[in-house]
């Protein structure tokens, strides 16, 4: 039996009935990390020693008599650009090479309490800034479909390590497609939960109007367990939202019969690989066929939104990137003359291309005379684009497209056009934009590569999201293929 292939539930239930130890599975997944590991890239930090000692733990627990929460001994993967205290934390940077936060981010603190083993930190765009895990400071992440092709990105490691069974669950962050994007590439679970859902405490900041957390799953039952964990209120973060979250796995087996479904017409033409569509539309199917009613919608600001993005992140970045100066944090040059010497080495040896590529791109959106015509601009289509899914969901419950115009691309192919990459996210940025939820599921293959179907929901709505994404699961089975390594 390959306990690293199932899902959180389906081994919790085995912890509980003692078929298997916490250490057994620990063991068992660190030994994949450490088999196909090298292959794929997943991790920066792998954590064995101390993930054993939370397993061992959860064991004493169990032996004890205790009933262990669902989740507990279960071993999850953290992307490393949230913070894990005592444990480096590099964001995928060379800057950050040597980094260890004196504090864990609320995610972490919340994964660790519910005596989950944290078993590794997984690689990532530098500062999150990519969509293939191409533009890591240290090495390439790769599918574990196709190694000679990539597993998305931002949180290529995290995708990667729940697809190749080194962590059963992980967690990743989205500002424009990061968890989605990968996880349709890599056939699995991810979901970016709505703008405030989620504490952002100890993630380091890209783009902070839209950054959030969220799960990577193998089912969606799993994402619904995670959710559970990780939303909720944090006076920590400013922008974390008021009030109690529901118990979102009540939201799982419910029926869909009725439920209104959109389909974006901008989200389904030009630019989607057909084969990618016909995966989609066959899913569409699925779920008509469960009694949804499937009628057109329109996002017609859409096409503003990848520019719209690109000037609003990296602004944004622009002045989060400003603290990495040398002085208080990670690396600093060998041989600084004066103090703005050291800043020029420092910046310019520690950050890669893209991330140079945008803080330039964001401290020119920004600065006088240029503000108005490129920052607010954008800001002010944002608002657009956000009416355009307010409008929507006026008329809809959720809405359905393709998470990925294509499935995973060659390792190489978009590395020196910068506008390719960017358009890998061309249906999953509004959906930062406006700040809603939404979910990337495994649909089907094309090709031999997993297709993922992205399906939004209105702020908050995070449990109709996984109503529909549940009942589509249930009734296929896209999620129970596993890459042969
Ligand atoms: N791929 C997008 C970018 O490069 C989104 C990244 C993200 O969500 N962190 O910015």
């Amino acid at each position: 039996m390959d306990f690293c292939y199932m899902p959180a539930h389906e081994l919790h239930r085995r912890l509980a009935a003692r078929e298997i130890s916490a250490e057994e599975l620990c063991r068992a997944v660190l030994e994949r990390i450490e088999t196909v590991g090298g292959k794929l890239g997943s991790f920066i930090t792998v954590t064995g020693d101390l993930a054993l000692e939370q397993a061992r733990a959860v064991d004493k627990r169990i032996a004890s008599g205790e009933e262990i929460p669902i989740l507990a001994g279960i071993p999850v993967a953290v992307k490393d650009n949230m913070c894990t205290e005592g444990i480096r934390t590099t964001c995928g940077s060379r800057i950050l090479h040597n980094f260890v936060p004196p504090y864990s981010a609320a995610v972490v603190e919340k994964i660790l309490a519910r005596g989950m083993v944290m078993v590794g930190k997984t690689n990532l765009d530098e500062f999150a800034m990519g969509s293939s895990n191409e533009n890591s400071g240290f090495f390439p992440a790769s599918n574990p479909w196709d190694v000679d092709r990539v597993p998305g990105g931002s949180s290529g490691g995290s995708a990667v390590a729940v697809a190749a069974g080194q962590a059963v669950v992980a967690l990743g962050s989205d500002t424009g497609g990061s968890i989605r994007q990968p996880a349709s590439l890599c056939g699995v679970v991810g979901m970016k939960p709505t703008y405030g859902a989620v504490s952002r405490y100890g993630l380091v900041a890209y783009a902070s109007s839209l950054d959030q957390i969220g799960p990577i799953s193998r089912d969606v039952t799993d994402c619904a367990l995670m959710l559970n964990l990780i939303a909720g209120h944090d006076p920590r973060d400013s922008t974390s939202a008021p009030g109690d979250r529901p118990d979102y796995t009540a939201f799982l087996n419910r029926e869909i019969k009725g439920l209104k479904v959109g389909v974006p017409k901008e989200y389904m033409g030009d630019g989607i690989d057909p084969g990618v569509r016909g995966v989609v539309n066959e899913a569409l199917g699925v779920i008509s066929s469960l009694g949804a009613e499937i009628g057109e919608a329109s996002l017609p600001h859409s096409k503003y939104a990848i520019p719209a993005y690109y000037l609003i992140a990296t602004a944004e970045a622009s002045s989060n990137l400003a603290r990495y100066d040398g002085v208080s944090y990670g690396y600093r040059a060998e041989d600084p003359g004066d103090v703005v010497d050291m800043y020029a080495k420092t910046r310019s040896r520690g950050f890669g291309t893209e991330v140079k590529r945008r803080i330039m791109l964001g401290t020119y959106a920004l600065s006088a005379g240029y503000y108005d015509a490129y920052y607010l601009k954008a800001l002010k289509v944002r608002t657009l684009i956000k009416r355009d899914f307010d409008r929507a969901f006026e008329k809809f419950d959720v809405l359905i497209c393709p998470t990925s115009p294509t499935t995973a691309f060659r390792k190489g192919e978009k590395m020196d056009d910068p506008l390719q990459m960017y358009l890998s996210d061309i249906t999953t940025i509004s959906v930062n934009l406006a700040g809603i939820p939404g979910i990337s599921v495994p649909a089907g293959f094309s090709g031999g590569l997993p297709v993922g179907m992205q399906i939004m929901g209105r702020p908050f709505a995070e449990g109709t999201v996984l109503q529909v994404a549940h009942a589509f699961e249930k009734n296929t089975g896209h999620h129970k293929k596993f890459p042969s390594l």
